[in-house]
């Protein structure tokens, strides 16, 4: 099969750009006459907006989400001699963030349906050593901040939520970022908020976290010359931070436009549900903010998720997996002593899933297109079966 020019993309950002070009223009020409290059007034002015969009006071921006979470988890006093409880289906910066701090992870296995954290199993693995869990509100959804508190509460630990994904998520009346002692956010361009490069964000209502990772980020330095811990180069950029203040009005807007992309995911792809073509759950309503559209290919289906993929490539149609081998199984990872079957879950999970072309600026058409694809890749499958 030849292959088709793209018809859908899996992202495209120009939806977001175009509109406000001369916004964007405007807010980096500000930077470039001012010359304020290294934490100038934007940065200031967007952690004080962004923190108080997620319920937090303080935001302190960084060079990268990895970042926010390395330096965030340092700044709330977690390091050597912890255990930090993590899903084991994770983007690998939650546990290179714990490892940088040298804490012990500690993996756990998450709900099939809809791909967060289980906490039955975490609350499992709890130790005298364990101080802290991080959440990841994966693929836009919160983890349920109700049964988060309870459980925090229970085992006496703190939470530090991975929020990368999820910008002004909301469940059970709780925004991301405002439920755990901190949160990391990342900026990359393709989250829902982006930049033009790499940024992150660390959140937190703690005035003594934020004022530690203000040195943290800053080589350590109270005061200019005058270091008292040993801190890193980590700072957002004036430029990034002039982009996101100047995006970040849009956002909810932009969220909005996910959320009814994924309703109308949801409702064409109803059908194909006896198929094996499984959405992941929407359990928290309209504060789902839908960084990824994922859905599982099921054991019914007749076929496997790669054939799937490659017939929607050849059809023009970009998917992605969002991941394809879970922490455990990373070759990077295997001194940690984890192996295949630890994590049933995860690991079914990273077989199965696959994520849709999801941004703002998808159009319900191209949304019918991508869902008559895949019901035609299936029915031409069950065609062929009936007649072998
Ligand atoms: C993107 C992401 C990160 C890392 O953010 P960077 O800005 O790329 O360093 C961490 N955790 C999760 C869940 C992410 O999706």
């Amino acid at each position: 099969m030849s292959k088709m020019a793209v018809r859908v993309p899996f992202v495209d950002l120009n939806f977001q750009h175009q509109p406000i070009q001369n916004q964007l223009e405007q807010a980096i020409n500000r930077v470039l006459n001012q010359g304020d290059f290294i934490l100038g007034k934007a940065v200031a002015d967007f952690e004080a907006a962004f923190a108080a969009a997620s319920g937090a006071e303080y935001g302190v921006g960084v060079a990268s989400g990895t970042d926010a979470i390395a330096l965030g988890l340092q700044a709330c006093n977690i390091g050597v001699g912890d255990e930090v409880i993590l899903p084991a289906n994770t983007f690998v910066a939650t546990l290179i963030g714990v490892l940088r701090v040298g804490a012990q992870p500690i993996l756990v296995d998450c709900d099939p349906d809809t791909a967060l954290i289980d906490l039955e199993a975490a609350a499992k693995v709890v130790t005298s050593q364990t101080k802290a869990i991080i959440p990841v509100h994966l693929y836009g959804q919160m983890v349920s901040p109700k049964q988060l508190l309870d459980f925090a509460a229970t085992h006496k630990l703190l939470i530090f939520e991975d929020a990368a994904q999820a910008h002004l998520a909301e469940r059970d009346g709780y925004r991301a970022g405002s439920v755990g002692i901190a949160a990391a956010f990342s900026f990359y361009p393709s989250k829902n908020l982006g930049a033009f490069g790499d940024g992150g964000m660390l959140v937190t209502k703690d005035p003594d976290i934020a004022q530690k990772m203000v040195r943290l980020r800053n080589y350590g330095a109270a005061q200019k010359y005058v270091h008292v811990e040993p801190g890193t180069n980590s700072r957002l950029d004036t430029l990034q931070a002039a982009v996101l203040l100047a995006k970040l009005p849009y956002l909810s807007q932009w969220n909005c436009d996910r959320l009814n992309i994924a309703q109308q995911y949801d409702t064409e792809l109803a059908p194909l549900a006896s198929a094996g073509i499984i959405p992941m759950q929407n359990q928290s309503s309209r504060g789902h903010v839908y960084h990824l559209y994922v859905i599982k290919i099921d054991d019914i289906c007749s076929l496997e998720r790669q054939q799937i993929q490659d017939k929607l490539i050849a059809a023009g149609i970009q998917t992605g997996i969002h991941y394809p081998i879970p922490c455990h199984l990373q070759p990077a990872f295997t001194y940690l002593g984890y192996q295949q079957g630890d994590f049933p879950q995860a690991e079914k999970l990273a077989k199965q899933i696959l994520s849709l072309p999801m941004y703002p600026g998808l159009s319900s058409s191209q949304i019918k297109e991508v869902v008559a694809e895949i019901t035609s890749i299936i029915c031409s499958e069950q065609q062929q079966l009936l007649y072998i």
